[in-house]
Formats: C-alpha cells, structure tokens, sequence
C-alpha cells in the first residue's frame, strides 16, 4: 500500500498549462506571438515539460533568465527561439551565442561584445521600471548599431505596477513604449516589439504589441494574487504529502521543536513527512491550513525541515490520507486514487467546489506572491506529470 506514495510530491497538470496558454493567447492582436517564460525551473514546474506543452499549444518563444536555463531546453531537443533576459558576464554570452539563444542589451559596451558575437539582440528600454534598460535615445543608437550587423530582432521594455488595481503608472509606461514602439517600427520593419508580462496581457491588446511575455498566468496563478479562477486560469500544481503517522497526544503534552504546541485536551496529531527543507515555509507553523483527505486541517507546532505536524479532528484524519498544501484534494496521491471524497461540502468532483487551497492563499498567509510560493517547492520534491501531449 505504501510503495507508491511519495513523502513529497508536486503534481502538474500539463493540460492546465495548455488550457492557460490557449487562454492567454486567445486575445491576441493577429500575428502576435506568446513567449512562454519558463525561468527558474518554470517557476518550479518544470522548464522542459511545461515548454514542450506550451509549445504544443501555440506558443512560439521561450524566455529565461539564465543562460543555463536556455542550455538545459536546448539539451531536451527544444529548437525554438530562447530570450535570456537578465543581465550577463562576458562567458555568458558567449555561451549563450553557443546555445542560439537571444540576448537583451542596454549598453553600449554590451552590444559591442555581442556585435563581435554574432549575438541577436533585444534592446531593452527603461519605460519606467529603471532597472535594466535605457533612454529613448540611447536605444535609438544601440538599435543603430545592432541593425548594421543585422543583429536587431526585437524592442522590449517592463512594467512595474500591471497587477496593481490603480492603473495611472501603467498607463505611462505604455504610452512611452507605444510611441517609441511605433517610431522604431517605421525605421526597422519587422522589428518585434514586446513589453507585456501576464498582468499587461490580461490587460487586453493594447499592450499585446507584436508579442507578450507570460510566466505566472501560464501556470495558472492569479499575478496580482487573487483568485485565478476568475480569468479562467487552471492552477496546474498541486504539491502534496501523505499522513505517515497519527498520535494522540494528553493534556499538557507539546509537539514538536520549541514547544510551540501545547494540547489543552486529549488531541488527534498527524505527522505528515514534508518540511521546510521541500518548500513549505516554517512560518506557516500554527497559521497554515492543509487538506487531509478533502478536509481543511490547521498546521499545529513547529514545522521542521522533513515533517510537520497537523491537528486532525476527532472523526477524521488516518494513515495512508493524502495531505495538500496547496492544490485541488484527491487524484494526487497513490493508494487512494479516485475513493469518493465525504467532506464538509458533500461528495468529491471535479468541478470548482472540489476542495482547495490555493497558492495565493499561502502567499497571503506569508505576506509574500504566490510567485515566491511556487519558486520555493524544493528540486528534492518529487515532480510527477499527467496530461502529457502526443508524443512530439
Ligand atoms: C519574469 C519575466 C516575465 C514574466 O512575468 P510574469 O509576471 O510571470 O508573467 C516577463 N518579462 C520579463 C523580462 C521577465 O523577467
């Protein structure tokens, strides 16, 4: 019975990253084009199994942070056009150049060393997030310089406030970049000019321009850390463990390192085999919720690196029952695959009202974006893919 079950286990569902790609592009202007970002392990999906079913459902780019990251895609076989975006040492880009992927510059001296390269640039304009990227006139001559080599591909910029409910400074940055976009277009025909994250994108077309760049709403997480549901975004992970262990503990008894649990009454204790060490933060010790077969349970004492403890009702709660830190309940943990779930809202389905907890809510809890909360499932937390796509 135990030989399936995983202690840790994060679970992605291939079909809601397809299902969110065909979303996101479903108002883009014709032509335009989507750059899955799939940086930092797709957001600690995966990078290679969610470029490939991003890939399979219409997107044509793909962006990373790292030259590392473009190198293990194109390990995997991906030939489509990478876009690293962060800055680069001088091995780096040669590497990158080595690896065929696109470089971003805003300097004049980095766009010499990619010159000599043979590097494809994406020069970066600063609309307002002053960050990487520079003035209006400084990216007027490095598009100069790049278009003698025939090295320009792209215009892009960043926003800094899309997935904020006041839109005053948005508007700015777009207006910058829509004027200069539009000036650059007419001297460079061709030139793809993209500026849009998830947010901008959601935003509709006006800020879709000849491609946007999405990363969060591809995984099914709401960027401005509400509920993804209402723009028709699918969580696609669901990180998970099993209850190893139940005890009873006596009044006075305590659980766990520092005491931080102490039972005022004989109380029901599940120890669940997944820690801080995997990406569940010790400071969701007595604040966070997990589902235990379907019903929320309160994370109770300390949680330490590997395990952490849940207080469990007295009528519920028994080795073997899967435990969701975040994600949909059942179909996650072998050895009950599929057994019909009686919690608090009435029998298990697969609609909405199939008990959840979302990343957002977790992100909330620990004052941070469901961004943070996704990055942080550990690499020794096991990945298992469903909803893989026809073999390519
Ligand atoms: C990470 C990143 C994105 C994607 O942002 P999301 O908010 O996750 O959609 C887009 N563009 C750049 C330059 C990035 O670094």
């Amino acid at each position: 019975m135990l030989a399936c079950r995983q202690r840790a286990l994060a679970e992605i569902d291939l079909e809601a990253i397809r299902h969110n790609v065909r979303r996101l592009m479903r108002d883009l202007p014709d032509g335009a084009v989507h750059c899955a970002v799939v940086k930092a392990n797709g957001y600690g999906h995966g990078a290679v199994p969610v470029a490939r079913a991003a890939l399979e459902a219409g997107s044509t780019w793909l962006g990373v942070a790292a030259v590392a990251e473009a190198e293990e895609l194109r390990a995997a076989g991906l030939t489509a056009p990478i876009l690293i975006f962060a800055p680069m040492t001088g091995a780096e880009l040669e590497a990158a150049v080595a690896t065929g992927a696109d470089v971003v510059v805003w300097s004049a001296p980095f766009l010499a060393a990619a010159r000599r390269l043979g590097a494809r640039v994406h020069v970066k304009f600063n609309s307002g997030m002053c960050r990487l990227g520079v003035t209006g006139e400084e990216v007027r001559e490095l598009c100069a310089g790049a278009a003698r080599d025939g090295l320009l591909i792209g215009l892009m910029s960043h926003f800094a406030t899309a997935d904020e409910a006041d839109t005053a400074f948005f508007e700015t940055q777009l207006r910058r970049f829509t004027v200069l976009a539009g000036e650059l277009e007419a001297v460079y025909p061709g030139l793809l000019c993209h500026t849009a994250n998830s947010a901008a994108t959601l935003r509709g077309p006006r800020a879709h321009f000849g491609m946007v760049r999405t990363g969060i709403a591809m995984y099914g997480l709401a960027p401005s850390n509400d509920d993804p549901f209402k723009n028709d975004l699918r969580p696609a992970m669901k990180l998970c463990s099993y209850v190893a262990g139940v005890r009873t503990v006596a009044p006075g008894d305590s659980v766990g390192y520092g005491r931080r649990f102490i039972a005022d009454a004989p109380t029901r204790i599940g120890i669940v085999p997944i820690g801080y060490a995997d990406g569940v933060r010790r400071l969701l010790t007595n604040r966070g919720d997990v589902l235990v077969a379907g019903r929320r349970c309160r994370i109770t004492g300390t949680i330490s690196m590997d395990q952490l403890t849940v207080r469990l009702p007295d009528d519920w709660g028994a080795p073997g029952d899967e435990v969701v830190f975040f994600g949909a309940a059942g179909d996650g943990v072998e050895g009950r695959p599929g057994e019909a779930w009686t919690g608090e809202t009435g029998t298990r389905s697969d609609a909405a009202d199939v008990p959840r907890i979302l990343c957002e809510e977790v992100a909330q809890l620990l004052q941070t974006i469901n961004y943070e909360v996704a990055c942080d499932v550990a690499p020794r937390v096991v990945r298992r893919y469903r909803g893989a796509g026809p073999a390519a």
